[in-house]
């Protein structure tokens, strides 16, 4: 088969790859570079806006754009998908059998959602009450089934166990749905649930304590330590394991009308079983170079990279600079730099409206970036979400463009 060579490659073209691509062209250097992207989708989506098309507050198509018209200019594009690692000998094979090698590789595939890993999923998501935002084939099903809803209804929201893309987004959806069906007129009449495998409502204290409070403004009744593993779609009944406590290794079977899955989701299986991966599957690399610690060639970023940090855009945005800067110092033979804090931001749409923004770098220290109260879900952070951050994403970041703003890392709790 074929063999071919690119200095710079790269491995998937989502936020991340086409983020660090963009930069690479952008930033000042005097290095001739010569550029791959490795990635089969003929679609890139903004997924952080698809918790809004769940809500019927934006359309689909306004989150996709062509894959074609984001490879920065002087980037080639291998429209294939990457099957194995070999970085001994500095490869990778495509699908297509091809071997490409590399100076230096970036890998940033982002996550794999596992829709067989709860049994019944695969077959009915889209239908018969069951919908999800992590898919663009079934986000618009939730407002659909949103809509659908009449008195007496029960809808239930739930989350698998971590890793998850953006840990907030399975929580937004039930706050849209509960604050829907008040401005209905309909909320008292229907159940709204949620339903999570992990002990509490969110994994950073500073923030689970307000989003407590949400969960009783919109009066939504909370399981925490339930894991969703079986859904009977045509008797619409979901059944969840629980985890935790005194009911512990016992399952608990729930009516819905509406039932609304975030998949699990791991380690894409060809980073899993490849030489680049750490004990739980991901890219095995320093926490703040986000330089493998075996290869010192390759870089991961995004989703796929193996850091405690939340996995969001918004973690891609702060990681890109990083990881761009230390790819030119291992070309040059600069010395790599040590300064990706773990920042991540998921902003919560608590209701339509309202955004609680949270922010946070590793250890779940509060770092927020307007002089605002971070625990206060307000309407300017409504707007950053709905149309600062698309534009961040689609104008700046993905362009190469973006001086970052700083996040405050001297925040100090008020109420601790
Ligand atoms: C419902 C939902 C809500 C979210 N909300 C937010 C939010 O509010 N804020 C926020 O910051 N983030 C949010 N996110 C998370 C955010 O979208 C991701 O963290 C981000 O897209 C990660 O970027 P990435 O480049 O690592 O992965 P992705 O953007 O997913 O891109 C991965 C790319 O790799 C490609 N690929 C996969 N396998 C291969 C292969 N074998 N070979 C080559 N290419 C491959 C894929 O085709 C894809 O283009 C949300 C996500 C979802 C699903």
């Amino acid at each position: 088969m074929a063999t071919r060579h690119h200095q710079i490659l790269i491995v998937g073209g989502g936020a991340a790859g086409i983020t660090v691509a963009a930069r690479l062209r952008k930033v000042e250097h005097d290095l001739p570079l010569d550029i791959a992207i490795i990635d089969p989708a003929e679609s890139h989506y903004y997924q952080p806006a698809f918790t809004l098309v769940g809500g019927g507050a934006y359309t689909l198509e306004e989150t996709r754009r062509n894959e074609a018209d984001l490879i920065p200019e002087d980037v080639t594009w291998i429209k294939d998908a990457v099957s194995t690692f070999s970085p001994d000998t500095n490869a990778v094979t495509l699908a297509d059998g091809t071997t490409i090698t590399y100076k230096c590789l970036v890998v940033c595939p982002g996550l794999q959602v596992n829709w067989s890993a709860v049994k019944g999923l695969k077959e009915y998501i889209g239908r018969y009450g069951v919908c999800s935002n992590y898919s663009p084939n079934t986000v618009e099903y939730t407002f659909e089934l949103l809509k659908s809803l009449k008195p007496g209804a029960k809808a239930l929201f739930t989350q698998p166990p971590m890793p998850i893309k953006c840990p907030g987004a399975p929580q937004k959806a039930a706050y849209l749905a509960a604050d829907y069906l008040s401005k209905s007129g309909i909320r008292s009449h229907c159940e709204v649930r949620f339903l999570t495998a992990a002990p509490a409502i969110f994994g950073v204290p500073f923030y689970a304590k307000e989003l407590m409070k949400v969960v009783a403004r919109h009066d939504i009744i909370l399981n925490t330590s339930h894991n969703l593993v079986e859904i009977d779609a045509r008797k619409r009944k979901a059944i969840f394991a629980i985890t935790a406590g005194d009911q512990q290794g016992q399952t608990v079977t729930l009516d819905y009308d509406m039932l609304h899955v975030t998949p699990p989701q791991s380690a894409p299986d060809f980073i899993k079983n490849s030489p680049l991966a750490n004990a739980t599957g991901f890219v095995d690399v320093h926490a703040n170079s986000l330089q493998h610690v075996k290869y010192k060639n390759v870089f991961s970023l995004g989703d796929a990279a193996g850091t405690a940090n939340s996995k969001t855009a918004a973690a891609v945005r702060k990681q890109a600079p990083v990881v761009v800067r230390n790819v030119l110092h291992l070309l040059k033979g600069g010395a790599i730099e040590e300064t990706y804090d773990g920042y991540a931001a998921c902003p919560l749409t608590t209701g339509y409206g309202k955004v609680l923004m949270a922010e946070f770098i590793y250890g779940g220290k509060p770092t927020p970036t307007l002089p605002l109260d971070p625990r206060k879900d307000g309407h300017i952070n409504w707007w950053v979400k709905t149309s600062f951050l698309p534009r961040l994403y689609w104008d700046y970041m993905l362009k190469g463009r973006e001086k970052f703003p700083a996040h405050n890392t001297g925040y100090v709790d008020p109420g601790a």
